[in-house]
């Protein structure tokens, strides 16, 4: 199928573009293409007016200060995996972005693309959430910061408002970070059918536990997360009784998804003992 039809300006400023997403409330930013052309020509999804982001070149960024990476929206995921800047977290952000589909997506799609796409199988919204990130979000009227865990508010839906933009993805410095990741796909570069990662607290940071590919979007494991500061060796079999709450929670009704919830609480488990050896 083909897409209906929409009107289509490439701005060459941050400020234009914001413009012309206030102007019309049916507007859809496109920056990498990889999710919202098939989506625009499947009509699962479609726009008045696309606005392509693409060369915004501020967006295209990554600074670094002590305290945190700044990321820009439009970095692709090629940039991370090939190294863009200096990975401050033990290699998480390189591992990420190497297995997401394959080189050509990964060439295109963009980190702000993913997370404000909010796909629950995404893998960028569960990296976020376990390393504590910040979302940016510009608008004629200003800045305004979100953790990501208010900012992934349900499958497919964001915090983002008509007329802004996802600007920016802020991540405080770990410093020796200990990160594990399960994962369960069924081939090689598919969305996952389960991803956990978990950031082991040090320093007064807290551990984060997080966890995509539920009924929802991503979102993080309280229980587990608090569970592994009180008692780090906790052990796998008290343990997997917490994490199997915290996934039956992800879940509002968990009946239709027993198996996928055993799949989740594996994928866990993994993540959490792969952190210890890092
Ligand atoms: C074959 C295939 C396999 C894939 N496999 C995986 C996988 O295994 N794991 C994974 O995580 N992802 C996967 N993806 C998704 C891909 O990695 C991209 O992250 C995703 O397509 C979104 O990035 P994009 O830049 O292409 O966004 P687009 O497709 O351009 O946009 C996606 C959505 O986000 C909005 N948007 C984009 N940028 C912004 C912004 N800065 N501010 C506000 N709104 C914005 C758009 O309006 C649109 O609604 C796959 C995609 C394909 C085609």
């Amino acid at each position: 199928m083909k897409p209906a039809l929409f009107d289509y300006v490439r701005p060459a400023s941050l400020e234009e573009a914001l413009k012309v997403l206030s102007a019309g409330d049916d507007a859809a930013v496109i920056a990498g293409g990889q999710s919202l052309l098939p989506m625009l020509n499947l009509r699962v999804a479609s726009a008045e007016t696309l606005v392509d982001i693409s060369r915004l070149r501020e967006l295209k960024t990554l600074s670094e200060t002590e305290a945190a990476l700044s990321i820009g929206a439009l970095v692709t995921h090629a940039a991370i995996e090939d190294g863009l800047g200096r990975d401050s977290f033990n290699g998480l952000l390189q591992r990420i972005a190497s297995k997401i589909a394959y080189r050509a997506v990964r060439n295109m799609g963009t980190i702000g693309g993913s997370l404000s796409l909010c796909d629950p199988a995404a893998d960028w919204p569960v990296c976020l959430l376990a390393l504590g990130a910040t979302i940016a979000i510009a608008s004629l009227e200003g800045e305004r910061c979100l953790a990501v865990e208010d900012f992934l508010v349900d499958a497919y839906t964001t915090a983002l408002e008509q007329g802004e933009l996802l600007v920016r993805i802020d991540i405080p410095k770990q410093g020796d970070c200990a990160w594990g990741v399960g994962k369960v796909n069924r081939k090689s570069g598919a969305f996952a059918d389960s991803l956990a990662i978990a950031v082991l607290g040090k320093d007064c940071r807290p551990t984060r536990v997080a966890l995509g590919g539920t009924a929802s979007c991503a979102r993080l494991l309280a229980g587990t997360s608090a569970a592994l500061d009180r008692q780090p060796g906790i052990g796998a079999d008290a343990l997997s009784g917490i994490i199997a709450e915290d996934v039956a929670a992800a879940h509002e009704d968990a009946t239709p998804y027993q198996m996928r919830c055993h799949v989740h609480t594996v994928t866990c488990a993994i993540a959490e003992a792969r952190s210890w050896s890092r």
